[in-house]
């Protein structure tokens, strides 16, 4: 594996590779949701890039970005155990050096869910992945279903510009207990880490609830509100059933394309998000 840091370097090794190339961002502390993303473009490219950048466009400024968990040289092992070919792990000012003036703004399905709560959020992250798709020039790119609304945005992202890029949603890797894996478990203290699988159990109710023919979003969203209603550490900011395209919240009965349940939660000063795809 070759580990590379600046653009020009990365672009260099790039142009050595012959064959598709698979390329999964992320922004390290890495865990087996973000390796299923590599084994999978691993199976189904010739060679894989692995970019890690925690990227400060996107947090917003009470944000958690000083503190995020970093730990550079155990995420190469695991990259290197898993057979990636290049890992472009930029400093800031490559990425964004002085003068840096352009932002990519997708419209419609950032404003709800997360956007509505992180204002700026979805702008870092399609003008980054803009970046990463100019600099790296992927056959296709993996991201995972952990988060709904980033996919739906990329794949608009890719549709609008007309991006050379095939897209792959991964489903989400769970912990035994049902909490989806995420860098930011970390922050949980021992209480609120076993209060967290309550997401999981809430989204699925609604799951079961679908499977047995229930397609009135508001009971839907009620029967998630009552599953995290009995967990007194976990403080909702939104419970939603939204359309799976345009993420617009579903007032009535759900289309036939089916529906997004999407939960994000506080558990004292951490905040969690998942979700499940119900069709
Ligand atoms: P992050 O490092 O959190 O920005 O995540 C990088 C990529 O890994 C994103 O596409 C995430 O959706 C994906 N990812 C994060 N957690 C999981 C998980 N538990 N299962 C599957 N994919 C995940």
């Amino acid at each position: 594996m070759h580990t590379l840091h600046s653009i020009s370097a990365f672009r260099a090794a790039r142009r050595l590779l012959t064959g598709p190339v698979g390329l999964v961002p992320t922004m390290g502390y890495l865990h087996e949701g973000h390796l299923s993303l590599v084994r999978r473009a691993k199976a189904e490219n010739d060679h894989v890039a692995v970019w890690i950048f925690v990227n400060p466009t996107q947090f917003g400024p009470h944000e958690d970005f000083t503190r995020y968990p970093r730990d550079e040289a155990r995420d190469a092992a695991l990259l290197a155990a898993e057979g990636v070919d290049l890992l472009f792990m930029p400093p800031v000012e490559a990425i964004y050096p002085e003068g840096f003036g352009t932002e990519v703004v997708v419209h419609g399905v950032t404003e709800g869910l997360e956007g509505a709560i992180r204002p700026g959020h979805f702008t870092g992250v399609a003008t980054v992945v803009t970046k990463f798709f100019n600099i790296v020039q992927p056959d296709r790119a993996y991201f995972g279903q952990k988060d709904g609304q980033q996919t739906v945005m990329i794949r608009k992202l890719v549709l609008d510009l007309n991006l050379p890029v095939q897209v792959v949603v991964c489903p989400t890797v769970r912990e035994p207990d049902g909490l989806a894996m995420s860098s930011r478990n970390v922050y949980l203290g021992g209480l609120e880490r076993a209060a967290a699988p309550v997401l999981h159990r809430a989204l699925q109710r609604a799951e079961s609830l679908w499977r047995n023919g229930e397609r009135d979003a508001t009971v839907l969203r009620e029967a998630m509100r009552a599953v995290l209603a009995q967990e007194p550490l976990a403080q909702p900011d939104y419970i939603s059933v939204a359309d799976p395209l345009t993420l617009a919240e579903i007032a009535g009965r759900a289309p036939a394309r089916g529906a997004l349940a999407y939960l994000a939660v506080r558990l004292g000063a951490t905040r969690l998000i998942d979700n499940v795809v119900l069709e």
